[in-house]
């Protein structure tokens, strides 16, 4: 939705679909850059020091740049000779909770949308916000509207929901690290949800995490085709987030490789092992409404144990000060010390779970290649280790190769 230009090529593109006799309902995002845009007016106007304060506001100002967006779509549709009609987030209704710029969504009435569908129209509905009790327009957070696409497609029951954006799938893994990484041609829900949460960002991951819950196919896929492509080549193009294990998915025991620089590691050393340690330093944590991603707790020593986490970097100064300035000298610890030149690597595939040697084959791999492992966990189909951030590239590629991911499945 960058320009006119691009906005009447989506027009085109929904028409043609319309056209097929499929039932429409469109959630654009704002035009490129306009978002950024918005916030950055903000800024310059905020109080000095401000705490969130007016984060209201900002979500009232953020929601125009998709109500814009839709607006020129339907416009564009019209022009198309189509029955189009656009409605902002708080005329469907979508109800959302009250947090500001990461607001949820509770509800979503499709009385008024499915009237307008079966009155012949194509819906055009507001990404990326909602209202809440009171009234107040809300946003989802950034990339938000993939989040409100896939809960209208789940309100609506919708066939399938298509997600059109500036990559063309799901990769094995990024391209810019690994140039011989492949599209993906399904992935599975749950193997999405995984890479989602560590550093893929074709989607948001709220987005994911609907999607699962109410079941609801979606589809990656170009915005950068031309609209004028064969329907059904268009169909089965980009990569489809699936429900079904199929054989195809069977085969590939591992589907991906993901990382993230995101996060940073905290040590507390010397901790008495006593009950209720692990709850006093990540209640504190907790507490201060900081996230913690993978845990360790080593054997004790002569009654004393290290424990290590990891959080992310947006948060590490406010964690490490916490646990010196109050956790620690409570908890009578050694010392705390903390790493964010870390970065989290993993392999992700739901063939892991029938398989056994996955993990131990990953970490011969990194050995080969001189890769020290700082931290490992686990799930049921993906094992997560933390390295120097230094080898985060060389243990992609190598973790890539080595479980021939640059070759077509068979
Ligand atoms: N316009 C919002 C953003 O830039 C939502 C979205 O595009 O998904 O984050
Ligand atoms: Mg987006």
């Amino acid at each position: 939705m960058g320009s006119t230009e691009r906005i009447r090529n989506v027009a085109k593109r929904v028409a043609k679909w319309a056209r097929a006799g499929h039932q429409m309902v469109v959630v654009p995002s704002a035009m490129s850059g306009e978002t950024n845009r918005l916030l950055g007016l903000a800024r310059e106007l905020a109080p000095a020091g401000a705490d969130d304060s007016y984060s209201r506001e900002l979500d009232a100002l953020a929601a125009t740049g998709e109500q814009a967006s839709s607006a020129l779509l339907a416009i564009a549709l019209q022009a198309e000779g189509m029955q189009a009609v656009s409605y902002a987030g708080w005329q469907v209704t979508i109800k959302t909770n009250s947090a500001f710029t990461k607001a949820r969504i509770e509800s979503i009435d499709d009385e008024k949308v499915r009237a307008e569908l079966d009155a012949g129209k194509i819906v055009i509905i507001t990404g990326f916000q909602g209202m809440d009790e009171g009234g107040n327009v809300t946003t989802l957070g950034r990339g938000g509207s993939d989040t409100s696409a896939v809960a209208i497609a789940a309100a609506l029951k919708a066939h399938e929901c298509l997600i059109y954006t500036d990559v063309d799938g799901v990769y094995t893994t990024d391209p810019r690290v690994v140039p011989e990484a492949r599209r993906l041609q399904t992935v599975s829900f749950e193997e999405m949800l995984e890479m989602a949460s560590m550093g893929s960002k074709v989607l948001q991951i709220r987005s994911v995490e609907f999607a699962g819950k109410y079941k609801v196919p979606l589809r990656v896929l170009s915005s950068f085709t031309d609209w004028n492509i064969d329907i059904n080549e268009e169909a089965r193009s980009g990569t489809l987030i699936s429900f079904e294990e199929d054989e195809k998915m069977e085969k590939a025991i591992v589907s991906g490789i993901a990382f993230n620089r995101d996060e940073a590691k905290i040590s507390v050393l010397g901790v008495p092992d006593t009950p209720g340690i692990a709850y006093q330093i990540l209640g504190a944590i907790a507490d201060a409404n900081i996230e913690v991603d993978v845990i360790i707790q080593n054997i004790s020593k002569e009654g004393k144990t290290d424990f290590s986490f990891t959080v992310h970097r947006n948060d590490f100064a406010k964690a490490l000060d916490l646990l010196k300035s109050k956790v620690v000298p409570a908890l009578g610890a050694q010392e705390v010390t903390g790493d964010a030149r870390i970065c989290k690597v993993s392999i992700v595939g739901i063939g892991m779970r029938s398989h056994v040697g996955i993990a131990s084959k990953m970490f011969r791999v990194l050995a080969e290649e001189g890769i020290n492992i700082q931290m490992i966990s686990t799930s049921e189909i993906k094992t997560s280790v933390v390295i120097d951030e230094k080898y985060m590239e060389l243990a992609v590629r190598a973790l890539h190769k080595a479980f021939d991911l640059d070759q077509p499945v068979a």
